[in-house]
């Protein structure tokens, strides 16, 4: 499991830190997942360029997005961090999810 890495931040998997699988092997740590949420879904920030594309899902949307400022290829769409957020709640961590879901 020393070879999943974070990637947003490059991190490498340790008991920790949540982290959360995308489609083929791509994850993300609950820190970024933090960081993402804040931004997009309480901040309503969008990161999105042209011809963006999900680093989780690997699909562009039109959803907006956030984009890790340290590895400028990788994107999370709106969808997908709600997703993670609620996969690691459901997770028997003790990280700290992001908050409910609220409206904009
Ligand atoms: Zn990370
Ligand atoms: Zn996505």
């Amino acid at each position: 499991m020393s070879d999943v890495l974070c990637d947003f931040c490059q991190r490498t998997w340790t008991h920790e830190i949540a982290m959360v699988e995308g489609h083929q092997g791509s994850c993300i740590c609950g820190r970024c997942l933090d960081v993402a949420w804040s931004a997009v879904v309480e901040g309503g920030l969008d990161d999105s360029v042209k011809d963006w594309k999900c680093t989780m899902c690997l699909e562009h949307r039109e959803d907006p997005c956030y984009r890790s400022p340290a590895h400028e290829e990788a994107f999370i769409c709106r969808r997908c961090i709600r997703v993670s957020a609620q996969a690691l709640r459901k997770d028997d961590t003790d990280w700290n999810a992001p908050g409910p879901v609220r409206r904009s």
